[in-house]
């Protein structure tokens, strides 16, 4: 395996529920990572390989603080370069505990911070708390502070939500801050919330992301429930049933039949296996490969437990 990326879904839940969610995430959802759970994935996966990046995401992962601060400082003392976060910024609600936050965060080892502010956070989050958290991490002297924008179309699109994200951004624009530019994905609450903005496209053919995320994947991403997971939902094994290096190292496309037909035979080809014959396969309901590949897989799941979360 070629792991270059170590992430965290440290918890699916949020104090939002934006439209555009592809994990679907809400104040509803439970489960956060255990603390001695992610220090001991970061030993196991630098135990065999050499990361260049972390990061910690959720639902929204400062809702519990003082776990971020832990997991980035164990990263920061096994050395990866690169310690990412991000948030969608509440916590710059209140300017004085933001600015204690992006120091301790600093301290920790964070060296990026990315807040999500788009058309889609605007309805849970006043701007201004996202402005105090971004100044706040910035007078830290968090290396790199970027808004996260998730956009539909294009950042110059005519659509709604494209044209207030846009203004969104010219408000912010006297801050100066870099923008990390998002698609949204055709996935969770988007797909339902979000569909005429989802130009079908065609089934066939091998999976977008064959060899980065299936064959030799360079990312691998853990979740509450110690699933591993490569690509989205689809997991090679569980962190807290075994040693994550040891879900590494054996790692092989060829002896996961699902990834196997994934690798050879793309989405499409999950339609020929013997687990999947009750599957009631309508060409015109899907989006994209991906929309068909998790829903194939909801079907084999009881054949594969250890495969998806
Ligand atoms: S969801 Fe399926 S088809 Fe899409 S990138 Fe992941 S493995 Fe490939």
């Amino acid at each position: 395996m070629n792991i270059k990326r170590l992430e965290f879904l440290l918890t699916e839940k949020c104090n939002s529920r934006c439209i555009h969610c592809q994990g679907e995430h809400s104040p509803e959802r439970q489960g956060v990572m255990k603390v001695e759970d992610g220090l001991n994935y970061l030993e196991e996966t630098t135990s065999v390989a050499k990361l260049d990046s972390f990061m910690i995401f959720g639902g929204e992962s400062m809702l519990y603080p003082e776990r971020v601060i832990k997991l980035c400082q164990k990263a920061k003392e096994l050395s990866i370069p690169e310690i990412e976060l991000i948030t969608n910024g509440f916590w710059g609600k209140n300017v004085d505990r933001a600015r204690s936050l992006a120091t301790q965060l600093k301290g920790s080892g964070v060296n990026e911070v990315l807040i999500s502010v788009d058309a889609f956070h605007l309805p849970y989050l006043p701007l201004d708390y996202a402005r105090n958290a971004a100044l706040a991490c910035a007078a830290a002297g968090i290396r790199r502070v970027r808004w996260n924008i998730a956009i539909l179309e294009s950042e110059n699109a005519s659509n709604d939500f494209d044209k207030q994200t846009r203004r969104i951004m010219e408000i912010l624009a006297p801050l100066g801050m870099e923008k990390n530019v998002n698609k949204v994905w055709p996935q969770g609450r988007a797909r339902r919330t979000l569909t005429e903005f989802f130009p079908k496209q065609s089934l066939e053919g091998k999976c977008p992301k064959v060899e980065t995320a299936l064959v030799n994947p360079t990312c691998v991403t853990m979740d509450s429930r110690g699933w591993a997971s490569i690509c989205w939902n689809l997991s090679i094994g569980n962190g807290k049933r075994q040693p994550l290096s040891k879900i590494l190292i054996g790692y092989d496309w060829k002896n996961h039949p699902v990834i196997k037909t994934l690798v050879e035979h793309g989405p499409k080809g999950l339609l020929e296996l013997p687990e999947a014959s009750g599957f009631h396969f309508e060409e015109n309901r899907y989006i994209d490969k991906c929309h068909l590949c998790k829903d194939i897989r909801k079907i084999v799941k009881p054949e594969y437990p250890e495969m998806f979360v």
